[in-house]
């Protein structure tokens, strides 16, 4: 009683000489934690447009007006990266900066409507990048972790699978070895094909296929007999413990899809990415009714015309969406919640051309989403560590969530200058300013990549 007195006493003023150092630090924190966080304003957008890895990055800067209030967000396309920069800069920016940096939803369907034609890859990654950064600065704000704001922790770290590819089985094979010996349970095995083009792999003779032109060949047929090799082959030598799962990349058509879905069965994936593509995901329903592979799919998506389907008909297992593609951490933790009650899990896309900040906000849904399922890793090379402090760790298969405010990534810009768009590019992304070649059948026709 005597205390609370003096406490009062010392707070009205009369007694300030009897509050300890100690409690007047106290008092300042509560009082600094319990009182209305004034609404910063958007000051300016800008974008950092890097490629440290030889991979175009396009991370969006969100400034306020409070000192050293800003945050960071990720808009990868890698492939058509120099159009992300005008979206952000030539239309989002003149309609945001003013406005309060505080409202994330608001702000991103105010983004989202104000184009009227929506949901395409160039706006999406746009979008993602201010969502992304008003979820940093929010983070910032709250001296919070952003998957904190999500609701906390489900799990310590998000588990992880590594990528385990080579031109020939005893490659594959040997480094899927190596990830597991680094504490990985989760392995993607791509095989290359004698003479052809491969997704996620290549060969020395990848060029010598007999075609009637000079572009990459790629055989879907060949590479199925291929890759049921790879499985059978992974299976002997690296046993049943590990869990396998391997990408289709959607190169085959859909009566092949359904027919490798039924072969694949019997080595039981973790799970068969991409067996379609977006444009036959009503094949989906005939894969459900013939097997029970787990499916994983949607890195190419764009819309909620395309996952909420697949989610409400419980046509997949996984939901694998590239978070800037479909427009950053905003929508994404709305599918993760659709996803839980339909029993599917996340698996985001995490590949190299997602920034260490686009990374970050995979970890953080992956992390506070209960119904989370695998993430991708990509390791970060010394120039990613140069120009992004303070990426996330990958320790024993697991990425961390950085527990500092926000991301927890600071982005030097001097170092990000040093590496433009072009950096470490050879062959036809150098020629198409970061695009893609094509890739033929052997009589010329194109298959989608
Ligand atoms: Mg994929």
């Amino acid at each position: 009683m005597l205390r609370r007195n003096l406490m009062q006493m010392a707070m009205g003023g009369g007694l300030a000489s009897l509050v300890t150092p100690r409690e007047a630090a106290a008092q300042t924190t509560v009082a600094r934690a319990v009182r209305g966080l004034p609404s910063p304003k958007i000051k300016d957008i800008q974008v950092i447009a890097t490629a440290p890895g030889g991979v175009r990055l396009v991370v969006v800067k969100v400034i306020t007006d409070q000192d050293g209030l800003y945050g960071y967000g990720c808009g990868t396309f890698t492939q058509r990266a120099d159009l992300v920069v005008d979206a952000v800069t030539r239309y989002l920016k003149p309609l945001l900066v003013g406005r309060p940096a505080d409202r994330i939803d608001d702000t991103w369907q105010l983004c989202y409507n104000s184009s009227y034609w929506r949901n395409g890859p160039v706006l999406n990654n746009a979008l993602s990048g201010v969502d992304q950064a008003l979820w940093d600065i929010k983070g910032r704000q709250a001296g919070m972790p952003v998957y904190q704001l999500l609701g906390g922790k489900c799990r310590e770290a998000a588990d992880c699978y590594a990528h385990a590819s080579g031109a020939e089985f005893s490659q594959v094979i040997d480094n899927a070895k190596e990830f597991i010996g680094q504490g990985f349970r989760h392995v993607r095995v791509q095989v290359g094909v004698p003479g052809m083009a491969a997704y996620g792999t290549t060969r020395p003779d990848a060029t010598t296929a007999k075609a009637l032109h000079n572009d990459p060949v790629y055989e879907p047929a060949v590479y199925i007999r291929r890759a049921l090799k790879l499985f059978e082959e992974c299976r002997k030598h690296l046993g049943d413990e590990i869990e396998l799962i391997h990408d289709v990349h959607e190169r085959v058509t859909p009566s092949q899809a359904v027919q490798f879905c039924k072969d694949v069965e019997k080595f039981k994936l973790f799970y068969f990415e991409d067996p379609l593509s977006p444009e036959d995901i009503a094949y989906f329903r005939n894969i459900r009714q013939q097997c029970a592979t787990p499916i994983a799919m949607g890195e190419l998506f764009n819309s909620p015309h395309e996952w909420t389907p697949l989610i409400a008909d419980r046509l997949i297992d996984f939901i694998r969406v590239h978070v800037s593609q479909a427009g950053g951490l905003t929508p994404c933790r709305k599918i993760a919640t659709m996803a839980e009650a339909f029993g599917v899990k996340t698996a985001w896309h995490g590949p190299g051309d997602v920034s260490p900040i686009g990374h970050a906000c995979n970890i953080a849904l992956s992390v506070a989403a209960w119904n989370f399922g695998i993430l991708e890793s990509t390791p970060f090379s010394e120039h990613h560590h140069e120009v992004f402090q303070g990426c996330p760790v990958l320790k024993d298969g697991y990425f961390y969530a950085n527990e500092a405010p926000g991301w927890g990534i600071e982005v030097d810009e001097k170092a990000a200058a040093k590496y433009p768009f072009g950096y470490g590019e050879t062959g036809d992304r150098q020629k198409y300013n970061g695009g893609w070649g094509a890739v033929r059948r052997r009589d010329g026709t194109i298959i989608k990549q």
